[in-house]
């Protein structure tokens, strides 16, 4: 049975709870590959989650006490890996299935790392530079017994960046008396961050998408393609796509869409943005709203915002052949369903987004050796652990007969089942 967590989402009488949803795929892949139950005992939950309770000195000069969280899902193939959040709605739950993503993602790449998650609950936007380095800092302190870089190695998220990363490092170094550089990655350049990193996970998004093409016989060239969501992944996504040749006719963010059948000038919409800190109002194109986007007719869609945009309200109505989830979970299982028995090509998200891990884990590489490589070198090996993963899952999906998600999930619980079974963990 597949336990439920508190506060389980429903829309529609669809399961959105994150959690829930991890644990369903989870254990249909163990069943799949025919593993003890063992396997899933293990896995349906985080191996380790630390609470903790801090106080951090207001700019008003009041404390107040901050919660925050680290998981560690499964180490067994490596230390734990995976970002920190920084969000009101920060919960136990959200960084427990977070966590079990990353174990998955790490494995599905081949990654020497197991899954973890972190967060803190607390507004950013209403707090000042000072105040959101002292909570990191105060943060660290109370974590640090449980990370380090043979141990658990966060990186940013939600709301956290490469500035807040390098208060991480700072702060960690301190309590240790060295330069611990690979505690973190996502790091500034100048204190060991890797070239590349910013791109990562879009570059990754487009190889996927020019992966899948090849299998379906489709030309990257001219592919109409659609964009949701026009932050960190979904504005470079859009504009590698383009630089692939794609025709990127739509791209939105939460405000609204644009929408231009014969193209869109992707680096226009950017410096639109940038100037204007929408891509709302944009000339030379008309606007869209975000549930109209998802229904173009196109060739491949990138959903890049949210969880659940995809659902079994829309998923009837969507006409592109290849979804590359650039987001995590943008697909409820029920729309998953009825796309995979449509015959859209889903790339999954714990294969499409790994970019951003996989160089993640080549910084951690250039920290560890201290020897730094190009944007060319970190984009090459890059290029080449997707096509070998996404390969790899596609092989697993064609000669099991299931679909790409499943076979993610099956590539990855195999590693980690194995790597389990060798240390004795199984029995
Ligand atoms: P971001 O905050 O930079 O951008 C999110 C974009 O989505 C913004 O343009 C925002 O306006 C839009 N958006 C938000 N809510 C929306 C809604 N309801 N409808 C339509 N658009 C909406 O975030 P990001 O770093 O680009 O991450 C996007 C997704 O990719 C998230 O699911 C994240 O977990 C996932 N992801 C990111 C990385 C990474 O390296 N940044 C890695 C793996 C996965």
């Amino acid at each position: 049975m597949v336990e439920s967590v508190s506060g389980a989402g429903q829309k529609g009488g669809e399961v959105l709870n994150p959690f829930v949803i991890a644990q369903q795929y989870v254990k249909s892949a163990v069943d799949a590959l025919g593993l003890e139950p063992a396997v899933y005992e293990i896995l349906k939950q985080p191996a380790k989650i630390l609470e903790v309770n801090f106080p951090v000195v207001m700019d008003d000069g009041s404390i107040k006490v901050f919660t925050g969280y680290r998981a560690q899902h499964n180490t067994a193939v490596g230390p734990a890996k995976g970002g920190v959040r920084f969000h009101p709605d920060v919960s136990v739950d959200e960084v427990r299935a977070l966590s079990m993503w990353m174990t998955f993602k790490c494995a599905i790449l081949g990654l020497p790392y197991g899954g973890g998650k972190g967060g803190v609950i607390c507004n950013p936007e209403q707090m000042s530079a000072g105040e959101i380095e002292r909570l990191t800092r105060a943060y660290i302190d109370a974590i640090a017994e449980v990370i380090g870089p043979e141990k658990d190695i966060p990186a940013p998220d939600v709301n956290t960046n490469a500035q807040v990363m390098a208060w991480m490092v700072d702060e960690f170094s301190r309590l240790r008396g060295y330069n611990a550089f690979g505690v973190v990655t996502g790091k500034p350049i100048i204190i060991g961050g890797s070239e590349g990193r910013s791109e990562a996970t879009a570059r990754g998004v487009v190889l996927t998408v020019r992966e899948a093409a090849k299998k379906l016989g489709m030309e990257l060239q001219g592919a109409r393609t659609v964009v949701q969501g026009f932050g960190n992944v979904g504005s470079v996504a859009a504009r590698l796509a383009a630089a692939a040749g794609a025709k990127v006719i739509a791209v939105s963010e939460v405000r609204g869409g644009l929408y231009n059948p014969a193209g869109l000038d992707i680096r226009a919409v950017e410096e639109f943005k940038a100037h204007n800190g929408t891509i709302v109002g944009f000339p030379g194109a008309e606007p869209i709203s975000n549930e109209d986007l998802l229904i173009l007719d196109c060739d491949v869609l990138i959903p890049a915002a949210v969880e659940n945009q995809l659902t079994a309200a829309n998923a009837p109505h969507i006409k592109a052949k290849i979804i590359s989830e650039a987001a995590n979970g943008p697909t409820t299982p029920e729309a998953d369903a009825i796309l995979n028995e449509r015959g859209v090509f889903i790339v999954p998200d714990i294969l499409a987004n790994a970019g951003g891990v996989t160089v993640s884990y080549f910084e951690w590489v250039q920290n560890l050796m201290n020897y730094y490589w190009t944007e060319d070198e970190v984009n090459q090996k890059l290029e080449a652990s997707m096509a070998r993963s996404f390969n790899t899952v596609y092989n697993m999906a064609v000669s099991k007969k299931v679909t790409m998600r499943q076979a993610a999930y099956m590539v990855a619980i195999k590693r980690v089942a194995e790597a389990m079974r060798v240390r004795g963990w199984l029995g």
